[in-house]
């Protein structure tokens, strides 16, 4: 077994696997990544993998847009599909939030995302099977759509073990070793990696390994549920993707006539711990919901649905950073709802930031680990924190 690595990568999510790839495209080669359980089996493999761009802040907005791009040419990066299909997005809003979404657009037109806001003829035309109301207002987003978490995160894994890096799952990680103010080990229950890099990418879990550095993390896990419902055979209930504000929900079909509508973040839990399925409670209003949406959805049917753990930080945006004061630690955590539509552009951020001590691709220095002792934080536009 290999003891020693130029870099540890902490968690075999989405995340993990991202920096793991982008790593060695950057040359970086010699790494391992360690993942406790199975690639995916943590908040990535529950994710509904919703594609959209809608977001408060440029940085975020910039990086799911990069990210579309690495999704659309993903096979031909790493010989595996990434499942991007194509369905558009809506977001609906109240006359509340009218403003706030046409400065979101504007901001986002800028960055020359394709996005727009559309009026209710529009709406009608585009998606007639959305019932919509005058004093609501709506975005649209030509290019959004969803792909396959499993499939990237594996995709991630396998072309980055072609370059040379090390996977190795079922492989806990028990602690970092510090010595001297720098990272000189990992370790795990089958010994210690000697290695002068170590990535905490750990998903809802990220906040023990810094805890045993004496690196408090303000992530908590927060349960989300996703309800899934078999649409009615016809044309008047196949629908994009909405987030649905005055509904409370997000919605975005699968394969199968399936309908998976995303809804319930209220419940801060145990990682280890939580219930994984769906309550009633949420069941019964985004049954509701969606069917003041889409009618014709009246006559689905209910299929079950699942829960997992968004990681959020207080303003609902990552942490993507070195640690202060431990020479070689860094971390990429906190993506509460969003992300795995970032995690490509995440990965290669952080890989820059890795090996050339700053990102290039995009400015990610907003989404340091200082702002929650400064204040500094990101704000949305928003009072839905999940559209953050
Ligand atoms: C229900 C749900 C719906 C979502 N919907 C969307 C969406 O529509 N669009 C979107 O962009 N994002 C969505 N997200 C968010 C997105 O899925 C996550 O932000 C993303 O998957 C996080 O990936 P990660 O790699 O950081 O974490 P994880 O996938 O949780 O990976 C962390 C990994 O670390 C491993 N690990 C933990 N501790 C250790 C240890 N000590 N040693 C070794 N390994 C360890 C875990 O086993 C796990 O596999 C959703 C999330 C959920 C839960």
């Amino acid at each position: 077994m290999t003891n020693t690595a130029d870099a540890v990568i902490i968690g075999g999510g989405v995340m993990g696997c991202s920096i793991l790839y982008n790593l060695a495209e950057q040359g970086f080669n010699n790494t391992l990544l360690l993942e406790r359980d199975v690639l995916a089996s943590g908040s990535t493999g529950k994710s509904q993998a919703i594609l959209r761009m809608h977001y408060s802040n440029e940085v975020t907005a910039r990086l799911a847009w990069g990210s579309l791009d690495i999704f659309k040419n993903f096979e031909e990066l790493t010989g595996t599909p990434s499942g991007y299909t194509r369905t558009g997005y809506f977001l609906i809003v109240g006359s509340e939030d009218r403003q706030a979404m046409r400065e979101n657009v504007a901001m986002h037109r800028r960055l020359g995302i394709a996005s727009e806001v559309v009026s209710i003829e529009d709406m009608r035309e585009l998606a007639p099977m959305l019932a919509v109301e005058g004093d609501e207002a709506f975005a649209y987003e030509s290019e959004s759509g969803y792909a396959d978490p499993y499939s990237v995160t594996l995709g991630y894994a396998n072309r980055a073990r072609d370059m040379g890096a090390q996977v190795r799952d079922g492989a806990a990680v028990t602690g970092i070793e510090v010595t001297g103010g720098r990272v000189t080990a990992v370790e795990t229950a089958d010994g210690r990696i000697e290695t002068r890099i170590a990535v905490v990418a750990a998903g809802p879990w990220s906040d023990r390994l810094l805890r045993g550095v004496g690196v408090d993390a303000p992530i908590r896990p927060l349960r989300h549920q996703v309800v899934v419902l078999r649409r009615p055979p016809g044309a008047d209930a196949d629908h994009p993707i909405i987030g649905d504000n005055p509904n409370g929900f997000s919605a975005r079909p699968d394969i199968g006539n399936l309908t998976m509508i995303g809804a319930g973040e209220d419940e801060f839990v145990d990682a280890d711990t939580f219930n994984q399925g769906v309550d009633m409670d949420v069941v019964r209003p985004a049954f509701e919901g969606i069917v003041r949406r889409i009618p014709a959805m009246s006559r689905a049917v209910f299929r079950g649905g699942w829960s997992g753990a968004f990681t959020v930080t207080p303003d609902w945006h990552p942490i993507l950073d070195s640690i202060d004061g431990i020479d070689g630690l860094y971390c990429a955590i906190g993506f509460s709802g969003h992300g795995f539509k970032e995690s490509p552009m995440i990965g290669k951020a952080m890989a820059e930031l890795i090996t050339k001590g700053s990102a290039e691709c995009v400015d990610i220095s907003m989404l340091n680990f200082d702002r929650f002792r400064t204040g500094d934080l990101l704000r949305s536009r928003y009072a839905m924190q999940v559209l953050a």
